[in-house]
């Protein structure tokens, strides 16, 4: 019995012999396996993984980009190390993507929540420079940074304008800038959050209420698009901005509406008109805010 199994295994090593013979008829496959450093006993075990390895460092070879990247686990390169008497292989993450992630690591302190996902990536250096109305918007933004770390939290701004006129955008750039600092920020489109918030009665609604209470930099995006009922206007709107405005947490606001218009839309709900109540949340506002205006072209597509 035991000569047969080392018949066995010798048919196994003769059979793994070729089949890396035959790879290293690829000049380059055999100076990449050489230069490992590995007995050549070893190698033979690993062929077909070592081949995976290789192809993936010929894409790093001629690498155009990481948005162009062959490998299996784009931005990650599969490499063999050889250990006792075994090889082991990792995906090793590339220069290139390492630079990356870097970049985007202090995004994860800007959170989105029913928004487009490419507002995550407004930046101030990126931005149109063709239209002077974002001027003392960028400028208030400028102050809003430097003052930040002060006692007193500088205010937010309530911005409205016309349609695709870049009141998100300008305002997530302000965010992503924050975010590089480390401070926290949530961008909620308001109507959608409202729908969610509703969804949320049996479930999570005090976190996801709360969670939006504290943070502490906030964009209700699109306030005044809502179905404005007494629910979303006297429970959800009324305790967040008097809970942020009692602990100082600067929040944001776009809108199409100017101030006057959305106190007109708070008052009338489909349970009358209530002119005090619509009134005392403009007031929030005005408290919580500096307000500025953006009326330029539409910059959807
Ligand atoms: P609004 O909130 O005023 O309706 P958005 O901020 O959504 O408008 O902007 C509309 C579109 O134009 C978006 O796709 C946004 O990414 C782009 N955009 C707006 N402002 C700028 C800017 N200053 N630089 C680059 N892209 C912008
Ligand atoms: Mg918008």
């Amino acid at each position: 019995m035991q000569k047969v199994n080392d018949l066995i295994n010798e048919v196994d090593e003769i059979s793994l012999k070729h089949s890396f013979q035959d790879a290293c008829s690829n000049n380059d496959f055999k100076a990449y396996v050489y230069n490992l450093n590995i007995p050549e006993e070893i190698l033979i075990k690993y062929t077909s993984r070592l081949e995976e390895a290789f192809e993936e460092c010929k894409n790093c070879a001629t690498c155009k980009g990481l948005d162009t990247c062959k490998n299996k686990v784009p931005g990650y390169a599969y490499t063999p190390y050889g250990k006792d008497k075994i090889i082991e292989f990792s995906y090793d993450i590339c220069k290139k993507q390492a630079e990356e992630d870097k970049k985007n690591a202090y995004q994860k302190n800007l959170e989105l929540l029913e928004m487009p996902k490419d507002i995550k990536n407004a930046t101030f250096k990126d931005m149109y420079k063709d239209d002077k109305a974002r001027i003392p918007i960028v400028k208030y933004f400028k102050e809003f940074i430097d003052n930040y770390d002060n006692e007193e939290k500088p205010k937010g701004i309530y911005l409205n304008g016309s349609f695709g006129s870049g009141k998100t955008y300008l305002v997530a750039a302000l965010f992503n800038e924050m975010a590089k600092k480390g401070v926290r920020s949530v961008l909620i489109y308001y109507p959608e959050f409202l729908r969610s918030l509703k969804a949320s009665f049996q479930t999570n609604y005090d976190e996801q209420f709360n969670y939006i209470k504290k943070v502490p930099l906030l964009l209700l995006d699109d306030i005044g698009a809502e179905n404005c009922s007494n629910w979303s206007r006297d429970e959800v709107l009324g305790p967040i901005l008097q809970y942020r405005m009692e602990n100082h947490l600067p929040t944001f606001f776009t809108s199409n509406l100017t101030l006057e218009e959305l106190e007109n839309s708070l008052a009338m709900t489909s349970n009358g008109v209530d002119k005090v109540k619509a009134r005392r949340i403009v007031e929030r506002i005005k408290q919580l805010t500096v307000s500025l205006e953006l009326i330029s072209k539409n910059r959807r597509n």
